[in-house]
């Protein structure tokens, strides 16, 4: 792969034609076979757009579901889908309709086999696949089995690792270069990330041969996530709890959000040892980086790790952006990565 190849953090705009669009939780445009056809055409029409604007490391976009955390929970058993219930969630900074844990989790069946082997066929460059970490999962349900409690948190995140790790195992035998576990809550509650949302973390990617990596970020560029940034003060030091105990960790890379935030640059120096995938684009914002702005981002992150680690990235998904806006971005992202690597030659 070449240096600082580029990679999205997950999530792209679902067309018109497959749902909602510019809503994290939008609702989709048809159903049965219609749906899954959809679905999986709109896979292919970003698997295009990512090779055409130049990316290194190419991903399913995450048309196939409606949201990061609940389209692996559609798959779980003992989780009662109907009855979804008001929830604040991330430390109560927005509500969400969340699904209720009833009773024992189990795997119903593969989860993104369709999405993963649809990648694999139709790109030769590395793909990475996404799934929602044990600890945001958790943050992202109501707990009806497990008592409510701290233990029960802990107790029910394992549960999760232990089915997102059946899948993981699966995507990799798919084909999978990079399996990705996205932990946002890991910015919210830092002692417990450190305590144990790690551990279980490792749970998630036991076994796994492939690349495995956790994308850690201050969420999408809705409302509640704007006005939480704004009382976060002048320097964002949430990475500080969790990147020891993640370096210590078997995870391998590290995806976390530098434009346009009060992070300061120099906490990735806790990561030794890790690639870091670096947010070079920002997700709050329309307009689209220069080539110039993400080359000078990769050029100060390069102050801490050392360039043949480095993977320029976006800050988190662009799930709610506009089409044209994120078609902008993923040029941009392609291109400011061959400037600096004009810069470093
Ligand atoms: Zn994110």
């Amino acid at each position: 792969m070449p240096l600082f190849s580029t990679c999205i953090a997950g999530s792209l705009p679902k067309p018109e034609w497959l749902a909602e669009t510019q809503k994290l939780w939008p609702q989709w445009k048809a159903s049965g076979d219609a749906l899954l056809q959809a679905k999986a055409d709109a896979t292919l029409l970003w698997i295009k757009m990512q090779e055409d604007a130049g990316l290194d490391i190419i991903g399913d976009g995450e048309q196939a579901r409606q949201h990061f955390v609940h389209g692996f929970l559609e798959q779980v058993g003992g989780i009662d889908f109907d009855n979804k219930v008001k929830m604040g969630i991330r430390d109560n900074r927005y509500d969400a309709m969340v699904p209720q844990v009833v009773g024992p989790l189990t795997l119903k069946g593969r989860v993104h086999a369709m999405e993963a082997q649809l990648l694999r066929a139709h790109t030769h460059k590395k793909i990475k696949f996404t799934l929602p970490g044990p600890m945001t999962i958790v943050d992202t349900v109501a707990d009806r089995f497990y008592g409510g409690d701290k233990a029960g948190r802990v107790k029910m995140a394992m549960a999760f690792a232990a089915l997102l790790n059946q899948e993981a195992l699966a995507l990799q035998a798919d084909g999978v270069d990079i399996i990705q576990f996205d932990e946002p809550a890991f910015n919210v509650y830092g002692e417990d990330a450190a305590d144990w949302g790690v551990q279980a973390l490792e749970r998630a990617a036991q076994g796994l041969t492939c690349t495995t990596a956790v994308h850690i970020c201050y969420g999408y560029g809705i409302q509640a996530n704007n006005d939480w940034k704004t009382s976060l003060g002048q320097e964002w030091r949430q990475y500080e709890k969790v990147f020891p105990a993640l370096a210590k960790s078997s995870i391998r890379q590290v995806s976390l959000e530098c434009f346009h935030s009060r992070v300061p640059m120099d906490l990735i120096a806790l990561l030794q040892g890790k690639d870091v995938m670096v947010g070079v684009i920002d997700v709050a914002s329309e307009t689209i980086e220069t080539p110039q702005e993400i080359a000078d981002t990769i050029g100060r992150a390069l102050q801490f790790v050392a360039k043949d680690r480095l993977f320029p990235c976006t800050n988190c998904g662009l799930a709610p952006m506009s089409r044209a806006v994120a078609e902008g971005k993923l040029r941009a992202l392609a291109q400011g990565a061959a400037l600096a690597r004009q810069r470093v030659a």
